[in-house]
């Protein structure tokens, strides 16, 4: 628990917030700031500040978590899709350093179609350098 941190206090039920899921290790609730109706966050209780820095079972955990979310989404709210974003770091845009997984509804009635791509233009330089990239990057 982070005094500091907006979401440790919603953990803690200082801060109130809609609630959709629950358990021992993890919270669902709805975003203050809907980008559509049903968008939630989905965290670890823990104050974990990037994605990087879950063990791999909390990771697989949080994703389970998330994956719950998209089914009441669909099934609750008639989202016909969704979109899974994280940001992680400031430079990616995260305001809350508590690691969290935005999960966004789609509905046929909302006339964007953009996807994640559209929140970054194509990076020219790096589709240049595909391979160059790909050499240094890989996973053993
Ligand atoms: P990010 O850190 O990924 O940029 O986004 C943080 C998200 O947390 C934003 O979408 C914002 O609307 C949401 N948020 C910030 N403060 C609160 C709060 O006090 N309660 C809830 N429910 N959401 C919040
Ligand atoms: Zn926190």
């Amino acid at each position: 628990m982070e005094s500091e941190c907006i979401f440790c206090r919603i953990v803690d039920g200082e801060v109130p917030s809609v609630r959709v899921y629950e358990d021992g290790e993890h919270l669902a609730f709805l975003d203050a700031n809907p980008r559509s109706e049903g968008h939630v966050l989905a965290i670890p209780k823990e104050h974990i500040t990037t994605l990087d820095e879950l063990g791999d079972e909390e990771i697989a955990k949080l994703f389970v978590v998330v994956k719950r979310v998209a089914e009441a989404l669909k099934e609750r709210m008639g989202a016909e899709g969704y979109n899974v974003v994280s940001n992680n770091g400031e430079i990616a845009g995260q305001v809350i350093p508590h690691v969290h997984i935005h999960v966004v509804p789609r509905y046929a009635a909302q006339e964007s179609r953009a996807g994640f791509e559209s929140v970054l233009p194509v990076d020219r330089k790096a589709k240049s350098r595909l391979e160059e990239v790909g050499a240094r990057l890989k996973i053993q």
